[in-house]
């Protein structure tokens, strides 16, 4: 099949040309956020760094960082550099991870992110003739509002069905015939499972492709979503601080995402020194929006750990890939003093032949870390002996052990006990925090 592009143009475009583009872009922006945007300028006097300093994009790393601390600190209007009166639109971070932060759109900033969004579904094989059912929330998450502009803009009939009311879902998905299913992966992984409960097959929707993200998934994950749906499944990644979803997405090679270069410029730092790290290390992803009017951040600080390559692509786009992200290092638990991140365990149960509905729960007591995995059976894996179930979470509890180098304790419990997501899957309850 022949690949299609949204904006063929840019997206194709050789890699020195992106790099002049880049330059010419950085120094406005720099400009603009120096002129307009007292909480950055005082990072950069900080540092002893003025917008003369900064002639292209070799001198990025000059800049100082921006963490999420600094936009908590700022809160409500934080890093706003322009007037308010030309904002159109406020989003908000889903709070995962502690305080929210706002992010302020003009109305070309709506369009830029759309754009993004328009190349994903794109990439995802979306045209005019498809209908694309986004059932990742709306409101102020991104995700629904991103992935309905976008496919406005390619000009599928759109479903703003929001998350949940999984009845409703699959009711609108059989009646109206959806072929593109927007939602995070854990939710699109209830889908598939309600589908068949109410005795779908995977041929009887008419899901060609899935555009799912939000939340770190799995390459496990994908072959189960992918066999439950019967469509391809394509990740879509982005943050509120940079817009939404659509900071970089997946194409047909699905091996990494394209991240949109002309908006957004990446860097991979070692999150302990700030040092920038060449291409195929793995660290963390540092943004700098070169377009961004109202909410202009300069090398934010993801704390999301991945890898950047530049390695050709068959799909023909020249904008640089990001791998999975593997989590964020602030997801990252440190147990008996061993880094562990959820999706290591996750690709362990989904190999073992569980269902990715798990939950991870730490604690502390006599000053030794506790670490117990709830696993859900599914019914046919239910109908097991007591003896068989016991030793079906020593072996579980095994596997994890090769893969981390601790072993926890499994519980492997009844079908439908762990709550599922509408939105981002809560994987870890951490009472050790509770405690401090
Ligand atoms: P919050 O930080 O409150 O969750 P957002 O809703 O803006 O706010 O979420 C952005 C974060 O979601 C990213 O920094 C990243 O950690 C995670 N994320 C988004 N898309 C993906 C994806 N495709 N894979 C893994 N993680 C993702
Ligand atoms: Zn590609």
């Amino acid at each position: 099949m022949e690949e299609r592009y949204y904006q063929k143009e840019i997206e194709t475009m050789p890699y020195e040309q992106i790099r002049a583009l880049q330059s010419e872009k950085l120094v406005k922006q720099v400009q603009h956020v120096w002129d307009n945007c007292p909480p950055y300028r005082k990072l950069m006097e900080e540092k002893g760094v003025t917008p003369a300093d900064i002639k292209g994009i070799d001198d990025l790393h000059k800049l100082p960082f921006i963490t999420k601390d600094t936009l908590r600190e700022t809160y409500p209007y934080s890093m706003l550099a322009v007037p308010l009166s030309e904002c159109v639109r406020i989003q908000s971070t889903s709070g995962t991870t502690g305080k929210r932060v706002i992010a302020y759109y003009t109305q070309n900033d709506v369009n830029l992110w759309e754009e993004c969004c328009a190349r994903a579904i794109v990439a995802a094989g979306g045209t005019k003739e498809d209908v694309v059912q986004v059932c990742y929330g709306y409101g102020l998450f991104t995700g629904g509002p991103g992935l309905n502009g976008g496919s406005h803009l390619v000009g599928s009939l759109t479903l703003p069905m929001s998350s949940g009311n999984t009845e409703r879902q699959i009711q609108f998905m059989m009646d109206l015939k959806s072929t593109i299913l927007c939602c995070t992966p854990s939710y699109a992984a209830y889908i598939g499972e309600s589908l068949k409960e109410q005795g779908y097959k995977p041929e009887d929707n008419s899901l060609k492709a899935g555009i799912f993200g939000a939340e770190p998934w799995t390459e496990e994950m994908r072959h189960d979503i992918e066999a439950s749906l019967g469509i391809k499944a394509y990740d879509i990644y982005g943050l509120t601080e940079t817009s939404g979803p659509g900071v970089s997405f997946e194409c047909s090679e699905q091996k990494g995402m394209h991240i949109n270069e002309d908006h957004f410029v990446a860097e991979i730092i070692d999150p302990e020194t700030g040092e920038v790290l060449p291409e195929g290390s793995k660290g963390e992803l540092v943004f700098t929006s070169l377009d961004k009017e109202a909410f202009p951040l300069l090398r934010y600080r993801t704390r999301d750990i991945c890898v950047l390559s530049r390695k050709p692509c068959s799909c023909g786009r020249t904008h640089v890939r990001m791998s999975k992200p593997m989590g964020r290092s602030d997801d990252m638990m440190i147990i008996r003093g061993v880094n562990v991140f959820p999706s290591q365990i996750e690709a362990v149960l989904l190999n073992e032949g569980y269902a990715p509905n798990y939950q991870i729960v730490v604690d502390r007591s006599k000053n030794n870390d506790t670490f117990d995995v709830y696993v859900e059976l599914s019914p046919e894996q239910f109908t097991d002996t007591v003896s068989g179930i016991t030793a079906r979470e020593k072996a579980l509890a095994g596997a994890i052990r090769t893969m981390l180098g601790i072993g926890p304790i499994v519980h492997l419990v009844a079908p439908k006990t762990i709550a599922r997501s509408e939105g981002k899957a809560v994987r870890v309850i951490d009472k050790r925090k509770l405690h401090d």
